[in-house]
């Protein structure tokens, strides 16, 4: 019962929702979401929309007055929900999936409802231990060693980022924090190593840390788009004889367009004579070092300084959260902490203030979703899951490789497969034509959505698996129609 000085404020329009009005809503939102999600495959993948449609339905001006939630939540499920791309639809194999499984969309819900601002221990003790808890959790599900700390941030692109700049603040008398980058004649140019495979958020992380897309350098991959460690020994003697700095390697364990694997001992190796910061990006493919037989494509990765994979991406986690595993947390802290005396706290031993260690202050509750999904799936659980993605793109490769006329065209170790489509007579540009436009057709269906990339400048389609509720007949479903319309294209020349 609202008490009645909460009643006056409202008659006054003061105060928020009523808690039993929300409630109630709340009971309905729950009822609409789980709707949702057993009617998925009613929505086409891709809504059939042009660009402005959707705000083309909606009020250009803000309301003045309060609406009905009905008018809300009917708007909601008439507008909104049936004009998304549906990334939870088992038809959803573009990119890297991004999946949200039950029990995580229940900590989202909850973290909302808490509202914790994981800034410092003090404003978020649960939150702040149950991170450091899912992080050591994380850590050992996949086999590292306990020399790594870590923590949650929002995208790879920040951990990346992070790891960057801290690996910069480790460059022996640049100090950066301090001096800047700009107008040092004095200093020489730094420049970070990674394959021409790697993301592009590595190199946007240069741009921002001052290092520039000059300073980061890509380097040649082989015949399996793993970069090739003599031309990194290489470039980065080339590079101190030209008076650059050399300062960090980036080692792609899963790149984003083949899931190539770059050798992370050989990468070690040379990061350890060099003592150049080691920084692994396994944003996607990472969640495979869960299973102890992939763990030799992984071999290496321990000896590194810096580690991002992102449960958001293949570990079925609600977007966001990726996980940045370090060895030596200092070096981020005297890289990025300013603690202004509205921010000073007593207690900072034997607990993370989480701020000190990144760019934000404000940082969300992510921990308490993979808390949820780690307790309600138990590692096996995830273990189960990942190796059947794993089985079926196996089984989708065997399949695809044994059809007249299609060609896997990469190693496919994980749950990504890039394919192509060779009938006779094409050649290598009609070819890269063909292929768009059998993609195109796959994903005009609505049933599927497939997207593409370019190994050794050929189109190849990508299909990615890696949603729990995709089941053997969604994949088989896919390899049905990709052939089909394979085949329709080819006809109409
Ligand atoms: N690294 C790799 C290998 C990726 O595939 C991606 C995205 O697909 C990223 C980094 C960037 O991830 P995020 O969107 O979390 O920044």
């Amino acid at each position: 019962m609202a008490d009645k000085d909460h009643l006056q404020r409202a008659q006054l329009g003061l105060g928020d929702m009523d808690v039993e009005d929300f409630r109630a809503a709340a009971h309905r939102v729950a009822d609409q979401m789980a709707d949702y999600l057993a009617g998925l495959e009613r929505h086409r993948v891709v809504p059939d929309i042009e660009p402005g449609f959707v705000r083309s339905q909606m009020s250009a001006a803000p309301p003045d007055e309060p609406e009905a939630l009905d008018a809300i939540l009917g708007d909601y499920a008439r507008l909104i929900e049936p004009n998304i791309t549906h990334w939870q639809h088992p038809g959803y194999m573009a990119y890297f999936c991004s999946t949200a499984t039950g029990p995580g969309i229940l900590g989202e819900w909850l973290a909302a409802g808490l509202n914790s601002n994981v800034m410092f221990w003090k404003n978020a003790p649960a939150s702040t231990e149950v991170e450091e808890l899912v992080v050591s959790w994380l850590r050992q599900m996949l086999g590292l060693p306990e020399s790594f700390d870590g923590m949650l941030t929002d995208t790879a692109s920040i951990s990346s980022l992070l790891s960057i700049v801290a690996a910069r603040h480790r460059v022996p008398g640049l100090d950066a924090r301090e001096k800047g980058l700009s107008g040092r004649p004095e200093t020489g140019r730094l420049r970070m190593y990674l394959s021409t495979e790697a993301h592009s958020s590595l190199e946007k992380a240069a741009i921002v840390a001052g290092i520039g897309r000059e300073g980061a350098r890509r380097i040649p991959c082989d015949e399996h788009f793993a970069i090739v460690p003599e031309a990194l020994e290489d470039a980065i003697r080339e590079d101190r004889a030209a008076g650059w700095t050399p300062f960090c390697v980036v080692a792609m364990v899963g790149t984003t367009s083949s899931t190539g694997i770059d050798s992370c001992s050989r990468i070690a190796e040379i990061c350890e004579r060099e003592k150049i910061w080691m920084h692994v990006d396994a944003a996607y493919a990472g969640t495979a070092a869960l299973l102890p037989e992939k763990r030799p494509l992984f071999e290496g990765w321990e000896r590194a300084d810096s580690i991002v994979l992102n449960p958001h991406k293949w570990m079925f986690t609600p977007f966001d959260a990726s996980l940045l595993l370090f060895r030596d947390a200092e070096v981020y802290r005297d890289a990025l902490s300013l603690v202004p005396e509205y921010l000073r706290v007593k207690e900072t031993s034997g607990v993370h203030n989480f701020h000190e260690y990144g760019i934000q202050l404000g940082r969300r509750f992510r921990a308490l979703k993979l808390w949820i999904m780690i307790r309600y799936f138990g590692a096996e659980g995830f273990r189960r899951r990942i190796r059947d993605f794993c089985r079926q793109a196996q089984e989708l490769g065997t399949k695809v490789a044994a059809e007249p006329g299609w060609r896997v065209m990469a190693p496919h170790p994980f749950s990504t497969l890039c394919i192509r489509h060779e009938p006779e007579g094409l050649g290598p540009e009609e070819c890269d034509a063909h292929n768009e436009r059998v993609m195109e057709a796959v994903n005009a269906t609505g049933r599927y959505f497939l997207s593409h990339t370019k190994l050794d400048g050929r189109y190849v389609i990508r299909v990615t698996l890696g949603n729990p509720r995709a089941q053997d007949h969604h994949v088989d479903g896919v390899w049905a129609l990709l052939k089909e319309c394979g085949s329709a294209q080819a006809a109409q020349g």
